[in-house]
């Protein structure tokens, strides 16, 4: 019976896991995506959400959203195959394909769906797919959900790569995936030498720029940024984060998008987008096309905060990005360091394991481009006065 499961298995594993310092609750936190929220009826600075560029709440958004609900209603009623589809969502298609200098694209539900997308339709169990160790785990699922190998290197190390692709050589199917700005470290992949040696092995390049999208390269991610776009096969990002909406995309050759339709058993499978998500998704690339200063602004406030912190004596982990780890190690030391920045109005995330690798519990701020002077001197204070408990 069911009531023996729960007795047997449940009970006594939510009992220890509520005894653990790596327990998650979810955060007594109001209105998230906001520069500002309410914990617990306290006004924080919000160093926490991945709204990078504060246009969750922007008016052109939310107008699009709008009048995309008033005209079409709430829900799109099926998959996409079905009868899910809207103009608006080929024309987002369209848009970002152009954007992203691809030749089409396809929008999921979210940026997990579209890594999910990406795998089962491109790999299946003769494929080697090697993967960073620090890869999302929207790429781990999806590797694990195609039935192919995963083969994990070395953060960032082209050598250690390089090692295992010849390792592989007798396999003919091999997809090389990487995040380009990692998610909880805030550092960059080494691209133009992941491309070299995609090509000089036959690689498939798959590259993820879920944090890198609306903020580097005009907005056009880290491949823009450096001229790679076109070496890159495979283009996955999302619309959750830097564009303040909610959606994945994948943008590639006609082919690759079309085996994606096809196979994709996370777009097969799944209702699509509603119209209000898909008005404000193109709402926000048009705003960052037409303001493509965005980023670099963030970059720059970036820098400011990393310099500020690293001068403090802090381990900000290897991060040139909008995204800044402070290095704690043990949970309990991230959970105290969070605690007392709450205490100086700002919200950080304590990022654990097994978001993080055992022993590397972190701060995590993740910056946006919305912040005020004061904000910034607001941050630098308050880790001015962490800095003392944390290096006595
Ligand atoms: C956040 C993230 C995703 C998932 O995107 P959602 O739209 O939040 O589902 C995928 N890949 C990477 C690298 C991410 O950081």
């Amino acid at each position: 019976m069911s009531t023996s499961f729960f007795g047997k298995y449940i009970v006594p594993e939510a009992a220890t896991l509520r005894n653990t310092d790596s327990y998650r609750t979810i955060p007594p936190i109001d209105d998230g995506a906001a520069r500002e929220v309410l914990y617990g009826g306290t006004r924080l600075l919000n160093l926490a959400s991945n709204n990078y560029l504060g246009l969750s709440s922007h008016p052109e958004l939310i107008e699009a959203a709008t009048k995309a609900a008033t005209r079409h209603g709430c829900s799109s009623g099926a998959s996409r195959l079905i009868t899910g589809n809207f103009a608006l969502a080929e024309t987002l298609e369209a848009e970002l394909a152009t954007f992203k200098h691809q030749e089409a694209a396809l929008v999921t539900s979210s940026g997990y769906a579209a890594n999910l997308a990406v795998f089962t339709a491109l790999a299946d169990r003769h494929t080697v797919v090697f993967s960073d160790r620090l890869n999302h785990a929207s790429i781990i699922d999806g590797v694990l959900l195609s039935g192919a190998r995963l083969v994990r290197y070395r953060h960032l190390d082209m050598g250690h790569l390089e090692r295992l692709l010849a390792r592989e050589a007798l396999v003919d199917k091999k997809i090389i995936v990487t995040d380009s700005v990692f998610s909880m470290d805030g550092d960059v992949a080494p691209l133009a030498r992941l491309v070299e040696l995609g090509k000089a092995h036959g690689a498939l390049i798959v590259v993820d720029e879920a944090h890198a999208m609306g903020v580097l390269g005009r907005g056009r991610g880290l491949t823009a940024a450096l001229g790679l776009s076109e070496d890159v096969d495979v283009h996955v990002g999302t619309l959750s984060k830097a564009l303040g909406s909610l959606g994945g995309y994948v943008a590639g050759r006609v082919e690759t998008i079309e085996l994606l339709r096809n196979r994709g058993r996370s777009f097969i499978f799944s209702t699509a987008l509603p119209p209000a998500v898909l008005g404000a998704s193109l709402a926000a690339l048009r705003h960052i096309k037409s303001n493509p200063g965005l980023g670099a602004r963030l970059m720059r406030l970036s820098k400011q905060i990393r310099d500020h912190l690293i001068g403090l004596g802090f381990d900000t982990m290897g991060s040139t990005t909008q995204i800044i780890p402070v290095s704690c190690g043990r949970n309990r030391v991230a959970l105290h360091a969070q605690a007392l920045l709450r205490a100086e109005g700002l919200l950080v995330a304590a990022v654990r394991p097994p978001t993080v690798p055992q022993g590397t519990a972190r701060l995590r701020l993740s910056l946006r481009a919305d912040l005020t002077d004061d904000d910034l001197k607001r941050i630098r204070l308050g880790f001015s006065r962490l800095r003392v408990t944390f290096f006595p």
